[in-house]
């Protein structure tokens, strides 16, 4: 079977072409900028040859249109026509309280997600809208949604609530909803392997930061508690949003600086976090660097803020899980940045956390083990690989689709 992996943002597409018999990956690429002036598509073959193509893009039906062509392009595809294309998998993010499983896409699959939009309203109307491009361009090929937020999905109630009126939770479905699911879960099962023990004998803490960052805490299997909330928002220190704040602060910046709420938004989502502590860049790349060779004050308070809560979640989840099995890095900083899995982890060891400097220095981008010989906790570096487990849901329930017909 192959499955074309989809995840549509506000101005991109990415995607994957997967062959399900050795889960291989034909081609994989994105269009940036749609519906802007210098759209690209960046594609690169499984032979890593690689083809930039500038275009009028104006929609993501016209991007998705141009993944498609060069898919099945002479000089640069790897399938002759579209018809070879058995699935595809769509990366959705909010699947509300309903969807706690992936699941096979129908109208009123699409009639929900739409009615989630107040939910998610930065992300799920792309990913509708990569979803009814789709079905344009590949009538009668069968979609799967794979949700960010299912893996969270049973997290106990007094981790998902917040202390507001219960009403406002039955009237308007508010509460803790956490993110980045796929790629927590994909990270906890590989570290389930390298451990070769079963997975519900394992409590594990997965730490996925990359522009948006989260942290989980991982029990049997379960995701027990997330650091992302009612919206990507809360927790960490994150490239450009803000993480916990007291939710007091709104109301009084709202007054001071006579924000409107759109406005607002915007500084929690855009205007904060590494870029606005440090005001040189949300880029972790270049945090580091002004702190090391420029001795930056202000990227020295921001990596310090990042590192500090990032410890004080790991040390609250240690104790909400009741113990620790495993530690886990990736995203962009998590697998590319020694010195935060450094900073992250320095005095951790009475918690059993330690970790072997000279091992992390040389983990850079690939997965490894860089546990120090005396931790209790086994800490490691894995890539997330999220396009993988939307694949393999993609397979799995067009298979039983096809089983039950
Ligand atoms: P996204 O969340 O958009 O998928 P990524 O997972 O690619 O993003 O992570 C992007 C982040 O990874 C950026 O903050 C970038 O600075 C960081 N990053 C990438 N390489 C390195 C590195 N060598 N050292 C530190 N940070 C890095």
């Amino acid at each position: 079977m192959k499955v074309l992996v989809l995840n549509c943002g506000s101005s991109s597409v990415k995607y994957q072409l997967f062959n399900m018999e050795d889960r291989f990956v034909l081609a994989k690429g994105q269009v940036d900028r749609i519906g802007m002036k210098g759209a690209v598509l960046s594609h690169t073959r499984h032979d890593d040859h690689k083809v930039k193509m500038a275009g009028e893009i104006i929609d993501h039906q016209a991007a998705i249109e141009y993944i498609l062509a060069i898919l099945i392009s002479e000089n640069h595809g790897v399938i002759e026509e579209r018809e070879e294309i058995d699935a595809v998998g769509h990366r959705v993010v909010h699947g509300g309280e309903k969807f706690k499983d992936s699941v096979l896409i129908t109208r009123d699959v699409v009639d929900n997600l739409q009615e989630f939009i107040d939910l998610a309203p930065l992300h799920n109307p792309h990913n509708i809208k990569g979803i009814r491009a789709c079905h344009q361009l590949l009538a009668d090929v069968p979609m799967v949604a794979v949700f960010d937020t299912a893996f969270h999905s049973n997290m106990p109630d007094y981790a998902y609530l917040y202390g507001l009126p219960y009403i406002l939770y039955k009237r308007y479905s508010i509460r803790r909803y956490g993110f980045h699911g796929t790629s927590h879960y994909y990270v906890s099962r590989r570290a389930r392997d390298l451990m070769e023990q079963d997975m519900e004998d394992l409590k594990i803490i997965t730490c996925h930061l990359g522009n948006g960052c989260s942290i989980t805490a991982v029990d049997g299997g379960a995701s027990i508690d997330t650091s992302m909330g009612f919206t990507p928002v809360e927790g960490l220190l994150m490239g450009t949003r803000s993480g916990d704040i007291d939710p007091a602060l709104v109301l009084h910046l709202l007054a001071k600086e006579e924000l409107s709420v759109g406005d607002m938004n915007t500084l929690l989502n855009k205007h904060s976090g590494l870029q606005g502590v440090s005001g040189v860049s949300n880029d972790m790349r270049e945090i580091i660097d002004a702190v090391e060779e420029e001795g930056n004050e202000r990227a020295r308070i921001a990596l310090d803020i990042f590192t500090y809560r990032l410890k004080k979640y790991i040390g609250a989840y240690t104790a909400t899980l009741g113990g620790l099995d495993a530690l886990v890095f990736t995203g962009g900083i998590g697998e590319n940045s020694p010195e935060v899995r450094e900073r992250s982890t320095e005095g951790l060891g009475h918690l059993g956390i330690e970790i072997d400097q000279e091992k992390n220095y040389e983990t850079m981008g690939v997965e490894g083990d860089i546990t120090s010989e005396d931790a209790r906790v086994n800490t490691y570096v894995i890539p997330t690989n999220e396009e993988l487990v939307i694949a393999i849901d993609t397979e799995k329930i067009v298979k039983e689709e096809t089983e039950l017909a």
